[in-house]
């Protein structure tokens, strides 16, 4: 769906999905360099990075493999909890692998805090982030993440594979929640 298919929902569109789209080509192109020779393993984190790695890793003009990892952190509600739980972990080993995580979004950087310490302990080569979003006034910890796609306000955000209470996903544009919505 798109943003106006649900326009009571939203308050405003802050990226439309030819934006996304146009953003990942360029981030792909600069991965691409990045790693010129070199394997790329793609890790998403579930199921907020589902849309981002799909698209992502199909403007990449290489051999990538991917994998999958689930962690909770925030349940029904808007805020972080700060408090990270494996639901589901990586089929792959990483030991060695130069290794890409893929996220949807960096709030406080909480939960991408935790999953570079988890990751480093498993011996990988190298490890960066591509995040899609980040909220650069609600950062709690300092996250060195290499690719962003775009700096966002603070308000909490649906679509493109974010949800609010499971729902939104499908919606193709990133958009701000109409605070009615969850108050
Ligand atoms: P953190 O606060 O740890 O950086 O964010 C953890 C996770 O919370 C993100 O990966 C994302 O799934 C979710 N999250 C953070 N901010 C938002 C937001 O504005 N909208 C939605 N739907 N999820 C968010
Ligand atoms: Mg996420
Ligand atoms: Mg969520």
């Amino acid at each position: 769906m798109r943003a106006a298919d649900i326009a009571d929902d939203l308050t405003t569109v802050l990226v439309t999905e030819e934006q996304i789209h146009a953003r990942l080509a360029e981030l792909g192109q600069q991965v691409t360099e990045d790693y010129d020779g070199k394997e790329l393993v793609l890790v998403g984190v579930l199921k907020g990075a589902v849309m981002v790695m799909a698209d992502f890793m199909r403007a990449l003009p290489k051999h990538v493999t991917m994998d999958w990892m689930a962690v909770s952190s925030y349940g029904a509600s808007t805020k972080s909890s700060g408090v990270v739980q494996i639901r589901k972990d990586l089929d792959i080993d990483l030991a060695d692998k130069h290794v890409l995580i893929v996220e949807d979004i960096i709030d406080s950087g909480l939960t991408l805090a935790w999953l570079l310490e988890n990751f480093e302990s498993r011996g990988a080569a190298s490890i960066e982030v591509l995040a899609l979003l980040r909220k650069p006034d609600a950062m709690k910890v300092e996250i060195n993440s290499r690719y962003v796609g775009f700096d966002i306000p603070s308000d909490f955000v649906v679509g493109y594979g974010l949800d609010y209470d499971e729902r939104y996903r499908n919606l193709r544009d990133v958009a701000v929640l109409a605070p009615h919505v969850y108050s």
